[in-house]
């Protein structure tokens, strides 16, 4: 067992998100419960680039100096199957506040401004309990 290894939901675990440098990680519960949602209607697996980022790591990659993903607001998804506007599409409707492609590097940049009132963790814990007993193992 390591550290972060561990579901944080049905479908991520709290590795996914943490800093790619320095294993650090801060995650707002709003980006996990509309990621596993999407996740959940998307029906196919989604890959974490970036989640959290500290700031050494955000001006390495060049990262905006105000992102998100600073404050464990934000994560980069490779869409493995199916096609970007359609993911894109479907990130919207679950209500991200930033949806933003990055055509030529495949990956779309998800982000969250913590201000959703309807957000509540877990969404439903019977269901999220149940997933995780079935999901367990597959890390996807
Ligand atoms: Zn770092
Ligand atoms: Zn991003």
């Amino acid at each position: 067992m390591k550290v972060n290894d561990i579901f944080v939901s049905p479908h991520f675990r709290l590795n996914e998100f943490q800093c790619r440098c320095c294993g650090c990680v801060k995650l707002h519960p709003e980006l996990l419960v509309k990621l596993e949602s999407l996740r959940e209607s998307w029906g196919s697996p989604l890959l974490l680039t970036s989640g959290f980022r500290c700031s050494q790591h955000n001006r390495k990659v060049d990262g905006a100096e105000a992102s998100l993903h600073l404050l464990g607001q934000a994560a980069d998804i490779v869409v493995l199957n199916g096609n970007q506007p359609e993911f894109i599409e479907a990130a919207e409707k679950e209500g991200f506040d930033q949806v933003i492609p990055y055509e030529k590097r495949n990956f779309v940049h998800l982000g969250i401004f913590g201000g959703d009132e309807r957000v509540s963790l877990p969404v439903n814990q019977h269901k999220w309990e149940m997933a995780d007993t079935v999901n367990a193992g597959a890390g996807v």
